[in-house]
């Protein structure tokens, strides 16, 4: 349990009010809006960077050779990625197009990339084989075949690591939970000793590791102890199977808390390792990390802007220029964003406060065609006017990565905040992008 300490004040986000505006680090997201237009996607290399870095210190704390393989899936940005490949990451990827990303942000980084996912296709496999990634991790005996085949043609060993499904319950949205046999997710661990055993007859083979991932945004560290003591147990069986077990993959899936409270990110990431160690115990094995949200959610927020208030009966919506398109989370997961303005709203009085209230409860939408294109529901907000500026906060994992041109509406822009200067790190879509794909279709 998340025990609530009073005197806990870490702000864990990079955004603060600073003369009644509010900035990410050294810039204020009025200029930014005013620069780059809205919606508009802002992170802070230093959360960033400051978060990978307790990840490295608390694993070096528990005294383990790790290796940190951010996952691309949480913000897949080339900057992104090349600023977590300069700090040491490495990589873990679920298709060809994310070791495409990595080989462009960072080459050297191929070396540290593990490639996760249950439907690996062969141009995938072989890309990942001809760029000597550090394994595959295995989701079915029938992709271990293909992987010998492909190795075996191409004359190279292929390390692979099976990713069992330890069958343990972690709590949160049944759309991220993975851990559990009646998942699509890994192979059952009873069953992995065999399929060890069989790919010994293949020399294209090499039982590098075992691995397993239980889901994303678990706020209850046990689960992972729970998970790795199985794993544990099962690399023990391994190598009493004359298996040379190298590594051991915890997978990702560490939760932020995505509400308004105090929350203490290094204390979660210590609490996070203890539990990794309680499970792995006195295994030796080369320990791979896989955190995507952890790393990557509070950095970022989308800024946009209000376009109108309405009512409709007793409801009123706030109707902003971002939309489903631009950040699904809480149409997919029924997810909770803080929504924040831009400007610092005045402190009322004691009086005030006492008497009418300048919040107001609305809900907050999208301009996209779907009942589901909302943001917030009921929520009690300061009360917004047409141009506002307004935040949601948190959007820097699953956000960007899970865009879509939904209503032909152009993906929003990206700037990188280093400090006091703000990179524009991907333009914004432009129509052209979005129709050339089709014209030949229509001129013929
Ligand atoms: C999605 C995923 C991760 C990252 O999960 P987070 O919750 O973002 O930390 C890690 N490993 C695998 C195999 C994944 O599918």
């Amino acid at each position: 349990m998340q025990k609530k300490t009073a005197n806990i004040t870490v702000n864990p986000r990079p955004f603060a009010y600073r003369h009644r505006t509010l900035y990410c680090d050294g810039v204020d997201l009025t200029t930014l809006a005013a620069e780059h237009g809205t919606p508009l996607y802002v992170y802070s290399a230093a959360q960033i960077t400051e978060r990978f870095q307790l990840f490295q210190r608390a694993f070096t704390h528990e005294v383990r050779p790790h290796t940190i393989c951010y996952a691309v899936k949480a913000n897949s940005s080339l900057a992104i990625l090349r600023l977590l490949a300069t700090q040491g990451a490495g990589f873990d990827i679920v298709s060809g197009g994310e070791l495409e990303r990595v080989r462009k942000a960072h080459k050297p980084a191929l070396k540290k990339v593990v490639f996760s996912g249950v439907g690996k296709q062969l141009w995938e496999i072989d890309a990942a084989l001809d760029a000597d990634i550090l394994l595959f991790n295995v989701e079915s005996e029938a992709e271990l075949h293909l992987l010998a085949t492909r190795a075996e043609a191409r004359s190279k060993v292929a390390r692979f690591a099976l990713r069992v499904n330890p069958d343990v319950f972690a709590e949160t949205h049944p759309y991220i939970s993975t851990g559990l046999s009646e998942h699509k997710f890994g192979i059952d661990i009873k069953s992995a000793r065999a399929i060890y055993r069989a790919a010994k007859k293949s020399k294209w083979l090499d039982p590098t590791g075992v691995s397993v991932h239980i889901g994303s945004q678990i706020r209850k560290v046990d689960p992972f102890a729970a998970a790795l003591t199985r794993v544990t147990s099962l690399i023990a069986d391994l190598r009493k199977d004359g298996h040379n077990i190298r590594y051991v993959d915890a997978g990702g899936g560490l939760g932020i808390d995505y509400g308004a409270g105090a929350f203490d990110p290094a204390k979660q990431v210590e609490k996070y390792a203890a539990a990794l160690s309680k499970g792995l115990a006195n295994e030796p094995a080369h320990l791979l990390l896989e955190p995507g949200r952890f790393i990557v959610a509070q950095a970022g927020a989308l800024l946009t802007r209000v376009l109108y208030v309405k009512r409709n009966g007793s409801k009123t919506f706030v109707i902003t220029d971002a939309a489903m398109n631009d950040l699904i989370r809480p149409a997919l997961y029924h997810a909770h964003h803080e929504i924040i303005p831009v400007r610092e709203p005045a402190k009322q009085s004691a009086k005030q406060t006492a008497g009418k209230s300048s919040s107001l409860v609305v809900d907050v939408v999208g301009p996209v065609c779907e009942s589901g294109d909302f943001f917030a529901r009921d929520r009690a907000l300061p009360a917004f006017k047409p141009n506002d500026l307004v935040v949601l906060l948190d959007a820097g994992a699953y956000g960007m990565s899970q865009t879509s041109n939904y209503n032909t509406r152009p993906r929003p822009a990206e700037v990188l905040i280093e400090g006091k200067s703000a990179r524009l790190i991907r333009r914004r879509e432009t129509m052209r992008d979005l129709l050339a794909p089709e014209l030949n279709g229509i001129n013929h």
